[in-house]
């Protein structure tokens, strides 16, 4: 059994990683166990080199626009859940979303991120057969041409299909955990599978896929390498995870927070295992403190920027930092700064989504062919 205590064994495993080598679960439980600072201070290190290789020192930001705070599910992690009375609750007009898509654009992000609860308000609409977030989304496409990801619950291919046509780039869809039994204590009701296919389906259309877990809320290192393989099966392009804080009028208000600590090793590992791929470090939690510390795990995207004045939330910390504009482009400059780091441009970040469709169609294209074998 492999342990912290074993220095030449975390190395080789660093090294191993370092050199593009597909790490072995045993291997990855043991770097997410490192409790000694130099050990994970040597992780980060390796985690940072591996993003430099791919991406510089060029960094994105995410605007980040949550429409409708509405739900119809009771995940029991979530301040947003149906039977939570404490949950603030608005459901925004398209012309505020559009006039915040482009304050966003306008301070230099490089995508929109929108983002709802199941709101059935803007299910499909069955006697104008429209569906409310693909107009949303087009109307975002034309105004401010900037790539747009669309994180609407579990929703079918046929709707799938209408976002993409309305010029969506992305679907993101967060298993929060690949314990079956783990994911029913968190999302109670909700079908593991269907929403893992969602993300398949999404990715076999043609959208780029974010998955994400949720860090200390149950979840065993054991669970973290599984999320790791499930991960990788699905090719997901961004990838992420954050530490779950406890919700005012939740069944989990009670449980202690966690520290940062599992999430900053899990985006290290993530980056050594996703080397080419998008890792978020998000304002929500710890704002601007909390971002450095998660682009020196290896992180390359800042997301969450949500600007002031116009009555936004944050999903996990829900007013945290945005009245006082700690959460805008700007505010985040400084800190890529301190880190030796800068915002990529426009163009860097359209040409790693065109890659990545490139990359995706290929192995489609492979599997096509293998199938007919
Ligand atoms: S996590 Fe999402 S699906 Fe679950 S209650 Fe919150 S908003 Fe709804």
């Amino acid at each position: 059994m492999l342990n912290d205590a074993d220095p030449g064994r975390i190395e080789d495993a660093i090294r191993k990683a370092r050199s593009g080598q597909r790490l072995s679960p045993e291997e990855i439980r043991m770097l997410l166990s490192l409790k000694d600072e130099g050990q994970r201070e040597m992780l980060f290190q390796s985690a940072r080199s591996v993003r430099s290789a791919y991406f510089g020192t060029k960094i994105f930001f995410y605007g980040f626009i949550y429409f409708s705070t509405y739900c119809k599910n009771d995940c029991t992690f979530c301040l947003f859940r149906t039977s939570n009375p404490l949950a603030p609750r608005y459901r925004k007009s398209a012309n505020l979303i559009l006039e915040t898509a482009k304050l966003i654009a306008d301070s230099g992000a490089h995508l929109i991120d929108l983002t709802m609860g199941e709101d059935p308000a803007y299910g499909m609409q069955t006697e104008t057969q429209s569906y409310p977030i693909a107009e949303i989304v087009r109307q975002i496409k034309t105004e401010t041409g900037l790539p747009v990801m669309v994180s609407p619950g579990v929703i079918p291919g046929d709707r799938l299909r209408l976002l993409m046509d309305a010029g969506a780039d992305w679907y993101a869809c967060y298993q929060e955990t690949h314990n079956r039994k783990l994911f029913h204590k968190l999302r109670p009701g909700q079908s593991y599978d269907e929403r893992l296919s969602a993300k398949f389906e999404a990715h076999r259309l043609g959208l780029l896929i974010e998955e994400g877990i949720l860090s200390g809320a149950g979840e065993t290192e054991e669970d973290l390498v599984h999320s790791i393989s499930t991960m990788q099966l699905l090719d997901a392009d961004q990838v992420r995870t954050m530490t779950f804080m406890p919700q005012r009028g939740t069944p989990m208000e009670t449980l202690r927070p966690d520290t940062s600590d599992r999430e900053l090793l899990f985006i290290a590992l993530m980056r050594l295992t996703f080397p080419d791929r998008l890792i978020p470090a998000s304002l929500d939690l710890r704002g601007l403190d909390g971002i450095e510390e998660r682009l020196h795990a290896g992180a390359n995207v800042v997301t969450s920027v949500i600007p002031p004045g116009k009555g936004w939330v944050g999903v996990v910390r829900n007013d945290f930092d945005i009245e006082n504009s700690n959460r805008t482009t700007q505010r985040v400059q400084r800190i890529l700064d301190i880190c030796g780091l800068q915002a990529g441009s426009r163009q860097d970040y359209l040409h790693w989504m065109e890659n990545r469709r490139i990359a995706l169609g290929k192995s489609r294209q492979g599997e096509r062919r293998c199938a007919t074998l």
